[in-house]
Order: C-alpha cells, then sequence, then structure tokens
C-alpha cells in the first residue's frame, strides 16, 4: 500500500522547468516523502517519465533517475 501512496502524490513539480530550484526542491521532496512513507518497502514507482511511474526501483536508483536523467545536461548543476 506504501508503493500505491507514493505513486499517487503530487508529481506536478515534475511538469516544472527542470532548470528552476523547483525541480531541484520537488525531487528533494520526492525522496523525503518516500522514505518516511517506505515502511518495509524498499521499491517504489520511479516518476521519471521514462519509467512511467510503473516500473519499481529504489529510492536511490529513483534519485538518480530524476537527476541526472530528469535534469537538462547542459545544466551545470554539480559546478
Ligand atoms: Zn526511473
Amino acid at each position: 500500500m506504501y508503493d500505491f501512496i507514493v505513486c499517487e502524490m503530487d508529481k506536478s513539480w515534475m511538469h516544472a522547468d527542470r532548470r528552476l530550484k523547483a525541480y531541484e526542491l520537488g525531487v528533494e521532496g520526492f525522496s523525503n516523502f518516500a522514505v518516511e512513507n517506505l515502511g518495509n518497502t524498499t521499491h517504489i514507482c520511479c516518476p521519471y517519465v521514462k519509467c512511467g511511474n510503473i516500473r519499481l526501483f529504489g529510492v536511490g536508483i529513483i534519485m538518480d533517475h530524476l537527476y541526472f536523467n530528469g535534469i537538462d545536461q547542459s545544466y551545470k548543476i554539480w559546478s
């Protein structure tokens, strides 16, 4: 049931410009929400568009998807 909760949470931030702080905060919020609601579940739906909110991954992998695939590669957020 935790999977369901995470899958159904608000992801409107996903539609924000990926270069905006809103996207970064959305990813962080998703991470925090997921961790707080995981319970005994280790894998949740990945909200990244190419995973279709269907594939199940660990939170760390989903963060990778959202940060490295979701954020414009030309935007040097790490530098
Ligand atoms: Zn994914």
